[in-house]
């Protein structure tokens, strides 16, 4: 079964490679394992902790667009470069915390998305000049600078992605932007009480606009129980959600702890594993079809909506 995953750190590995003098770090490195998982569509995200200044942002960028460019691989840029029939390994960058954008927001997302990134979230856990996250000030939410940005990012129809954003934000991100959101990587926090999972109300108002969930591997976002993280109790994640708001606002946004070095060891940590979470579906009683629209077509959908 093919799968799209909204949330990889893919920008990680191909600087730890690349600092070590490798090119074509997703050709050499990951490729063969994409296909092993049948993980034929990939986020490749850049990703920013914080403290990251705006010249770091662009270098990191432009890092994955060349990256992608020597591995020889496809990405989507636009509507039609969304191909259900394609069986090759396509990407779609991304941009997970926008901490560089001290200033100048509108310009510097603007950016953003010229350089190539379709989707992309304003912080990460960090409290930043545009947004607020998990780790910040509870009662922060947006900045004015960041509701532009969001505004922005409607205009360019780059989607925005609800994960890492505190309450405050994410409930200021739902009333400012006028498109869906997605949630790239984050699961229910009704079955494991992390601060990035998200409550039922969030769920409920993500899904009324028509946005997704990115089912999340990540061991401490699955269970509180070392012995059921993994990929079948990550499926009960997405039968709960299913149940909740509807099949159709549910995707996978894995954020593999391979591409960044994670000390896990359950059976969904890397691309090569990616079928596991298939079958967890299948035990959890979800239909072909059903999980056809789990695995990517719920998120083709949308992005041939609002992209
Ligand atoms: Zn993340």
């Amino acid at each position: 079964m093919r799968i799209f995953d909204l949330h990889a750190d893919l920008a990680m590995t191909i600087k730890a490679h690349r600092d070590n003098g490798e090119k074509a770090v997703l050709r050499n490195v990951w490729h063969d394992r994409f296909m092993e998982g049948e993980l034929l569509y990939t986020a490749a995200a850049s990703f920013f902790r914080g403290e990251e200044d705006w010249e770091y942002m662009q270098d990191l960028v432009r890092m994955v667009q060349t990256d992608i460019d020597e591995s020889g691989i496809k990405q989507i840029l636009t509507k039609e470069d969304l191909d259900e029939n394609d069986l090759q390994v396509t990407a779609l960058m991304t941009i997970e915390g926008m901490c560089g954008i001290d200033k100048d927001g509108v310009e510097r997302v603007e950016w953003l998305y010229k350089a190539g990134n379709r989707i992309g979230s304003l912080c990460w856990n960090d409290q930043n000049a545009l947004a607020t996250g998990n780790w910040g000030d509870p009662g922060r939410g947006l900045t004015p600078m960041g509701k532009d940005v969001i505004r922005k990012m409607n205009d360019m129809h780059m989607i925005i992605d609800v994960s890492h954003a505190n309450e405050k934000t994410f409930w200021d991100i739902l009333e400012t932007s006028e498109q869906p959101v997605i949630a790239t990587h984050s699961n229910a926090k009704a079955k494991c009480f992390v601060e990035r999972n998200l409550t039922d109300q969030q769920m409920r108002a993500l899904a009324a606009k028509g946005g997704l969930i990115g089912m999340n591997a990540c061991n401490s976002f699955i269970h509180r129980k070392e012995k059921k993280q993994d990929a079948r109790h990550l499926a009960k994640h997405a039968r709960y959600i299913s149940n909740l708001v509807g099949v159709e606002h549910v995707a996978c946004g894995f954020d593999f702890g391979a591409y960044y070095g994670a000390d896990e060891h359950h059976d969904l940590v890397s691309p090569e594993q990616a079928q596991n979470f298939i079958r967890g579906l299948e035990a959890e009683g979800f239909s072909e079809d059903e999980i056809k629209d789990i695995a990517y077509r719920n998120v083709f959908r949308f992005l041939k909506q609002y992209m």
